[in-house]
């Protein structure tokens, strides 16, 4: 099989372009009519539904934002009676409450189907087992994953996250074809495997769904030799579905994710501004869910920085985004100087004795901002030393990690400009959040 949903996979595009645009004006009527934020929105905009004539008509709307969801916590949004649909979910925040999401029957139908087809896109068959790491429960990861695996045909093993001696002996003894979990979590199991001499030859699995957070190239590299696997990439977020709001293709790798835009019509937008894009531009990207029931999202700011652009492929018709550079409220203000995560993770990225696992804590002594960063090192190293105490003062650990803690200190503050305290840890001590999810920075300054 090498589409789920052929017609609509390789749907021409003035065709698909038809059906988003009938698709949106219905779904502008039934906001109206049914979620008094979207009538109270819109008639400030001065805009009418009878306004919106196509997906070419959605800049005149205004975005739905993350407060807005917290604003009319718990059920606000929802289009319909809490009793008609027929599941929630949450994602974890960071801080306050949790963002609840709701489905109707259908929209888990919808759900399971864009899972299913981004699962033939990564490889998968009807029949091959599928080892699921991703958490189960209010996050949309475990069920997201479960649901279109059975659609597809496929044998899901529903281990849930973490757990790395039972994943090793499912992997080992089950011998799955395929597994999902978050990139950071693959990692974590390429570096267990390696350091118990588990050769990937002796496994059976050739697939790795990957998502749920950014990764790069060169973890792609890392856990695609690791576990002998095609490494695919997966995005999504609760607000819009899940995961399966695009996907990568296997043979495509590296060139970007199918948007399943017959589902969630795309926009990326200046993040400053707001203003829509032109195709290929980096900024914020933005989604309209054109077919949910439960709880629609017109225009939803995801804060997730990345372009979009047709790439005119044999495979299929739909938009394609790059991978998610960043996240728009993702930058630190540190002493003034503006830092981005992800440019730690590239001074890192260099040394080959360190995982790209690492978390930076912003905390404030006196009047200043201080920063640490953590950083787990690689299990080879830390047995090929006699694995040494990491606790211990960095004076007194063998050299070669003396002189890790010293580079990695002098790499950063030359290419960043910032100085950070350096910590070295053990390989999956960085907690994790619901899912898997590393959590890339801890900031302390407001407590
Ligand atoms: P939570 O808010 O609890 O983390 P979500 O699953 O809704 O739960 O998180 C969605 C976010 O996770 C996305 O907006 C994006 O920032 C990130 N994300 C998901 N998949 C990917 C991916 N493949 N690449 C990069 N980031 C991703």
């Amino acid at each position: 099989m090498n589409y789920f949903n052929p017609d609509v996979e390789t749907m021409p595009l003035d065709k698909l372009r038809r059906l988003q645009d009938e698709r949106l004006q219905k779904l502008v009527a039934y906001l109206y009519e049914r979620v008094p934020f979207y009538k109270n929105q819109w008639d400030e905009a001065g805009v009418r539904p009878a306004d919106i004539k196509g997906v070419k008509d959605l800049p005149k709307l205004p975005f739905t934002r993350k407060n807005h969801l917290r604003e009319n916590y718990p059920f606000g949004l929802f289009a319909m009676p809490v009793a008609d649909t027929i599941r929630l979910h949450a994602s974890s925040g960071t801080t306050g409450k949790p963002t609840v999401v709701g489905y109707s029957r259908k929209d888990i139908g919808t759900f399971s189907e864009v899972v299913a087809r981004s699962l033939v896109a990564s490889g998968c068959q009807p029949g091959m087992k599928l080892q699921n790491a991703y958490g189960y429960g209010l996050f949309t990861g475990g069920l997201g994953m479960h649901y279109g695996g059975e659609l597809l045909g496929m044998t899901v093993i529903p281990v849930s996250g973490g757990m790395t001696e039972r994943q090793l002996l499912l992997l080992q003894d089950f011998r799955p074809e395929v597994i999902c979990c978050t990139p950071s979590y693959a990692q974590r199991l390429s570096e267990e495997l390696a350091a118990r001499g588990i050769g990937p030859d002796s496994l059976n699995v050739h697939t790795a769904i990957l998502g749920a957070e950014p990764w790069t190239e060169a973890i792609r590299a890392q856990v695609e030799a690791g576990m002998g696997v095609r490494a695919v990439n997966i995005y999504g977020l609760s607000e819009i579905i899940g995961p399966g709001v695009s996907n990568e293709d296997f043979e495509e790798r590296g060139t970007g994710s199918y948007i399943w835009e017959d589902h969630f019509f795309p926009e990326v937008v200046d993040k400053d501004t707001g203003e829509p894009l032109p195709e290929g531009k980096f900024g914020v990207l933005v989604f309209t869910t054109l077919t949910k029931e439960a709880m629609p999202l017109v225009r939803y700011w995801t804060n997730d920085i990345t372009n979009i652009y047709y790439e005119h492929s044999e495979k299929r018709t739909h938009i394609k985004m790059g991978p998610i550079r960043g996240r728009a409220d993702d930058m630190l203000i540190i002493r003034g100087v503006n830092l981005f995560p992800t440019q730690v993770e590239d001074v890192i990225k260099d040394f080959e004795q360190l995982m790209p696992s690492y978390q930076l804590i912003v905390s404030r002594e006196g009047a200043m901002d201080s920063l640490a960063v953590k950083v787990e090192v690689k299990d080879e190293v830390l047995k090929a030393l006699g694995r040494p105490n990491l606790e211990q003062k960095p004076e007194s650990l063998p050299d070669a990690l003396r002189y890790l803690y010293g580079e990695l200190g002098k790499k950063i503050k030359e290419r960043i400009g910032l100085t950070m305290a350096v910590a070295l840890v053990e390989p999956g001590s960085i907690p994790r959040s619901e899912g898997g999810k590393l959590n890339r920075v801890l900031d302390l300054r407001n407590n």
